[in-house]
Order: structure tokens, then sequence, then C-alpha cells
């Protein structure tokens, strides 16, 4: 194993995090709408790359571990781009289906946390041969909030809450 992923949080991807370890090492992240639980992950959102269609946050599959709490939609979505078609296998939020991210190739794992050393992650030497054809989960910029009494909803609920009581 690199050094570079010996520094990385470590737990063995099929293991069940304990909500301490959850709390500590990774990120977790809700819906701006609903305010549902939607993605936990070992890197913040505000320290990945944009991409540049779209703004999108480019999460790289197979260097940052992340758990996806979203269902897919059951067929892609094809968008017009300057540089051609592009389909998308989107993923929504769970509560309200609004769309949170999306991929470019199909569909694969289901509710497994991905990321380096886990089934469908790769090792270094594999990642470097595949340079130009890295998998990317591609994150809304306004989809998430990093705390569930910022969405929507839950400010809605809360205006709503206080008119009352006046
Ligand atoms: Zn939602």
């Amino acid at each position: 194993m690199s050094q570079r992923y010996r520094n990385q949080p470590v737990f063995k991807p099929q293991e069940q995090l304990s909500f301490d370890q959850i709390e500590k090492e990774y990120h977790t992240y809700y819906c701006a709408v609903c305010g549902a639980i939607a993605l936990v992950t070992s890197i913040k959102l505000d320290e990945l790359l944009l991409r540049r269609s779209d703004n999108a946050y480019i999460l790289e599959c197979d260097q940052h571990y992340h758990k996806k709490f979203l269902s897919k939609q059951t067929k892609f979505t094809v968008i017009h781009r300057e540089t051609g078609v592009e389909k998308q296998y989107r993923w929504r939020c769970k509560e309200c289906q609004g769309v949170v991210g999306y991929q470019t190739y199909e569909y694969e794992d289901t509710d497994i946390i991905v990321g380096p050393g886990s089934a469908s992650g790769k090792n270094q030497q594999q990642m470097q041969e595949d340079r130009d054809n890295r998998k990317h989960f591609y994150l809304k910029s306004n989809a998430l909030v990093k705390n569930a009494e910022d969405s929507e909803l839950l400010i809605q609920a809360k205006e709503f809450r206080e008119q009352m009581s006046r």
C-alpha cells in the first residue's frame, strides 16, 4: 500500500461505521431541499475541483471514500453540451427526489462504500494506468448542505413556527 493511502482514514469498506468514526473522519451532507441525509465522504466538498461545464463538484470515485444515501433514477438523462451529447445517470434524494448528482457511466454498485481499496476502487498502479479514464461522481453545486437545519424545508418550518407564535 502506498504512503499516500496509509495516511487516509482507515476502515474496511464492508464494515459498518460507528457513529463516532463518522463524526471524526467523515463529512456528512444533507439534501438542501428537505434536509435528508445524502452523502458521507472522506473529503470536504469545498476541497473538490469543479466541472467547467456545469460547476458540479468532481468527486473522484477511486480517490475518496464516500457513501451515497441516494436513489438511482430509472433511466439516464441526455444532456446536450457544446462538446457533444452526455448521458447522465442521476442520483436523487430518497425523500424529495431532487437531483443531487450524476455519473456519466452506467450504474454499477448500489449502496456500498466506494473508495481506494474497496471492491470497485483501484490500487495506485491501476489508477496511473487509468488516468484518463477515472470514474467521477458529479455533485450539483447547490444540492447539498452541511447542516440539515440549513435545508429549505427546515428553514420554512422554522419561519412558519415563528409566524404562528407571534
Ligand atoms: Zn431531499
